[in-house]
């Protein structure tokens, strides 16, 4: 256990906040522990910011917006230092992720992939601003209209525990992309790899204060939510649950805010019998189990066409066994702890919900040899009714519902029959089939025969409770900019 109970060798003294080019203490002192997935035992503090750290590193972000110059700069000088980030993240990918896996439980060759990725988000939303056109309209003889397109100040950009670095980058790029100045509240889970922000940010060109960050907790009086309520914050991207969306939508009113959110998903995985079967099985066993299963866009609910659906539940319970389950530093590992005990405590929860109310083909509790820690094994419950709260709710950890339908009404109904809209897997081979059906359901992205891997230039979001709003390619630019329209008289 040495290699995941010993952390990297080039993590801080302390997290601390970072603002107007300072790491600081918070005012009052307050710190909390950071654990150690593997053992939860407190590995480092980390800084608990207050209404107090918000209004410095609002005001930090506000006087670099208003006195520039990062609002102001022609869009390649911008890109040129967006470029830098992205040759600084992708330089420090290994310090990175081995401190991504640390912090979060997550397997060390998955976090590689996240943190080539969020050098990605850096350099995409460079050639975005760059290559941006904006509209004019003419009325010949009689007028002539164009489009201002404008930042629009301070960035509140809140981000979750999973994946962090990268869906941090995923906010961060498009947001000073576009020459607005940000305040990032990290998730209190997993600070470890925020802290690497403010030397690449340094070390690639970024002026003083376009970039702050508090770290700490969501809750009223805490850092999250003084962010959200912070009246010379314009805009609030938030990634999160459904539920912490529902708040920030109610506590952003107040102000009009911009508000664009990512939020908690149930997304089913469409299996018909006509599919490659065994694409279909390797796929869903990734879709619900990468990541820990700690994905929002996890394939969680399996709906299988019932000519298939018993050979389908063997093969799949079959391979779920065989998935590997070892510390987030081995290479070789595949699914690994999960963030936090609380959150485990939760999946923890769903699986002894899930044995009353299904039944259990493979899993169904915590892996042998790993007695500390937040391991849970892969686990499959099959013959899963609709009204489960396993079907219904976001469990957020390795575990997978598999339910059986009779015809291609009863799949679309069964797909949308939850409060969720985030992603949807379909597999089949009937080319019609597969658009009617992704015409139909009620996802914000659909994947057919093949896996979550997106283009960064589509929208990215969900419908119902998944999400408001669409990032991604010159949507995020559209979130993060002001159009204002010109008129004149000719
Ligand atoms: P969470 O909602 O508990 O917390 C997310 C962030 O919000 C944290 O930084 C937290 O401190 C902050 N927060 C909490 N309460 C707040 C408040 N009242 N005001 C302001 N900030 C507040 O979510 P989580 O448990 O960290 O993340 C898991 C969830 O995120 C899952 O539901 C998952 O599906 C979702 N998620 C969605 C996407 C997407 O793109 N749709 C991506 C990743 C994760």
């Amino acid at each position: 256990m040495t290699q995941s109970t010993t952390p990297p060798a080039d993590i801080p003294e302390k997290i601390r906040h970072y603002i107007n080019g300072e790491f600081v203490d918070s005012i009052d002192g307050d710190e909390f522990d950071v654990l150690n997935p593997v053992t939860n035992e407190p590995y480092i503090k980390a800084a608990s910011g207050k209404k107090a750290d918000i209004e410095a590193a609002v005001a930090s972000a506000k006087k670099a917006f208003d006195e520039g110059p990062w609002p102001k700069m022609l869009p390649r000088e911008r890109a040129r230092i967006l470029n830098n980030i992205a040759d600084i993240v992708e330089s420090r990918k290994d310090e990175l992720a081995a401190m991504e896996s640390f912090d979060s439980g997550l397997p060390i060759t998955q976090a590689k992939g996240q943190a080539a990725r969020a050098a990605e988000n850096f350099r995409f939303f460079a050639d975005l601003i760059v290559a941006q056109v904006d509209d004019a309209f003419k009325v010949p003889g009689r007028q002539a209209n164009y489009v201002n397109r404008k930042p629009i100040g301070v960035a509140g950009l809140i981000t979750p525990w999973n994946t962090p670095f990268m869906l941090e980058s995923w906010k961060l790029g498009p947001a000073i992309a576009t020459g607005n100045t940000v305040v990032l509240k990290p998730a209190e889970f997993t600070p470890l790899s925020a802290s690497l922000w403010p030397g690449i940010f340094e070390e690639a060109g970024l002026p003083t204060g376009v970039f702050n960050m508090v770290n700490g907790f969501g809750e009223e009086g805490f850092a999250g939510d003084s962010l959200v309520k912070h009246p010379d914050v314009p805009l609030i991207s938030f990634t999160g649950e459904s539920s912490t969306g529902q708040t920030i939508f109610a506590n952003a009113a107040p102000w009009l805010k911009g508000l664009s959110m990512e939020l908690g998903g149930k997304s089913p995985a469409v299996v018909f019998a006509d599919a490659d079967l065994d694409a279909a099985v390797n796929a869903t066993i990734f879709g619900v189990f990468s990541l820990n299963g700690e994905r929002c866009t996890a394939g969680s609910r399996i709906l299988v066409e019932e000519s298939i659906y018993d050979e389908f539940v063997e093969r799949y319970a079959a391979q779920a066994k065989r998935v590997k389950v070892g510390l987030p530093s081995d290479p070789a590992t595949e699914v690994a702890a999960l963030v936090h005990p609380e959150h485990y405590e939760k999946v923890m929860s769903y699986v002894e919900i899930g044995k009353s109310e299904a039944r259990l083909v493979a899993g169904g509790g915590r892996p042998e040899g790993f007695e500390t820690g937040n391991f849970v094994q892969p686990t499959v419950f099959a013959d899963v009714k609709p009204d489960a709260r396993i079907f219904q709710e976001e469990i957020f950890g390795p575990v997978v519902a598999i339910t059986p339908f009779s015809s291609d009404e009863e799949a679309l109904e069964l797909a949308n029959n939850t409060k969720y809209g985030l992603a949807a897997y379909i597999w089949t081979s009937d080319l019609k089939r597969a658009h009617n059906f992704s015409q139909a359901v009620e996802s914000g992205m659909v994947w057919l025969n093949s896996n979550n891997v997106r283009d960064l230039r589509t929208p990215f979001g969900g419908v119902k409770a998944s999400g408001l709003g669409h990032e991604g390619g010159y949507r995020s630019i559209d979130f993060y900019t002001e159009q204002q329209s010109v008129h004149i008289n000719l």
